[in-house]
């Protein structure tokens, strides 16, 4: 049988680990905290600092996985280097980790080896080079740990703001302590899309582009298809298979892009696994994002009808408010509605702004399945104990 090694157990992986399963693959997951979406949908978890290179090496000897799959950027990585070296799998490969776990190797990567359009950035660790780099890119501009995720230390600077009020934030934010932050122009979009690639045995399938709304850096509707224009939806797509083969090795990956109004595309950033806002491939796409991983990683075909998407369809989160042991009302109402499913990933705590779970729905149009998802959505009420 084979075994795989869940770095990350949120609900991302809890997918990952139930399709991995349906292919009679054995899955061990682990996190940094117990009762996490995927343990509890199979028999073996592990809890640890998956930070710690020795744990996380520890780890990876004691399980003896055939594949090490990781569902989160915050691994030691450079444990993963040298597992990998040692003759250990892992997905897609541990340079492809090492490089998106910190937004200045993928950034340097696309734009500077790779020569792909971004948006103008500059990378600063003290005040000084901080405000330089403010001056250098110009306002309004968008300030970021380098290390962080779900918005987490995000702040725009417009015209007239002080700027320190960002650094000082995206200071706090970061998930390491004490590394710098990037500081991005700020694209005027006129939409971001994602385009979630597949790097398999057969060759490399974009899935058609999955639109999305941000607040604060963090997810909060999907909808697919968005429609592009064909000269934008070639160059996304041109734009993810050099990302993707960079990058090497199988799996799906999710690749950020913002189009401006000139239909102009820009690489923003890429996930070496399934991407938050793909969850709406759970209904819009024979083959989830999560089934394409697994799939790819295993050596098994993608097939262009696996990514068809016959219907528009739509995701929208459900967040924690409170603190607490969360449960969940009015699940009737929103299973009610038309096409609407729900997916409560079965977090142990809420937390305000906390991703607890997804409605998802179809339409006969993008427009109708958003409303859908939406309504489902606001129909779950989460309270805590
Ligand atoms: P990220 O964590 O880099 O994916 O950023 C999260 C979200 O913030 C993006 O999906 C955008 O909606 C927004 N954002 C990030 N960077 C920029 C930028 N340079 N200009 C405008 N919006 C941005």
């Amino acid at each position: 049988m084979t075994r795989l090694l869940l770095l990350g157990s949120g609900e991302l992986g809890r997918e990952v680990a139930l399709e991995a399963a349906r292919l009679g693959v054995e899955v061990v997951a682990a996190d940094r905290y117990d009762d996490a979406p995927a343990m509890r949908v199979t028999p073996h978890r592990r809890v640890l600092d998956m930070t710690d290179p020795d744990a996380l090496t520890a780890l990876v000897r004691e399980v003896q996985p055939d594949l090490v799959v990781p569902e989160v950027e915050a691994l030691a990585t450079e444990a993963l280097l040298a597992l990998e070296e040692a003759g250990q799998r892992v997905v897609p490969t541990a340079r492809a980790t090492r490089l998106t776990m910190d937004r200045e190797g993928i950034r340097r990567l696309a734009a500077e080896e790779l020569g792909l359009p971004t948006s103008p950035y500059r990378f600063a660790a003290t005040p000084e080079e901080y405000l330089a780099a403010v001056e250098a890119v110009g306002v309004p501009c968008v300030v970021k740990p380098v290390m962080s995720s779900s918005g987490k230390g995000q702040s725009t600077v417009a015209p007239g703001d002080d700027p320190m009020a960002a650094w000082t934030y995206a200071r706090e934010g970061a998930r390491v302590q004490g590394r710098p932050v990037i500081v991005e122009g700020f694209v005027d979009f006129a939409y971001e899309v994602t385009l979630l690639t597949v790097r398999h045995a057969g060759g490399v399938t974009v899935c058609p582009p999955v639109g999305h709304v941000q607040v604060s850096g963090d997810y909060r509707e999907s909808w697919q298809p968005h429609p592009m224009s064909a000269a934008a939806l070639a160059r996304g797509e041109q734009v993810a298979r050099t990302v993707v083969d960079a990058l090497g090795g199988h799996g799906l990956f999710g690749v950020e892009l913002f189009v401006t109004a000139a239909d102009e595309v820009l690489f923003s950033e890429v996930s070496p696994r399934p991407h938050d806002t793909g969850m709406v491939t759970m209904v819009s796409q024979p083959t989830s994002e999560f089934a394409l991983h697994v799939r790819a990683v295993l050596g098994l075909p993608v097939r262009a009808d696996d990514v068809a998407v016959a219907v528009p369809s739509a995701s929208a989160v459900v967040l924690g408010t409170e603190r607490g042991v969360p449960s969940y009302e009015g699940l009737e109402e929103a299973l009610a509605v038309p096409t609407a499913q729900v997916r409560v990933f079965g977090k142990p705590t809420s937390h305000p702004g906390r991703r607890l779970a997804v409605a998802l729905a179809q339409g006969d149009t993008v427009e109708q399945a958003r409303e859908r998802a939406r309504e489902a959505a606001a129909a779950v009420r989460v309270r805590v104990g």
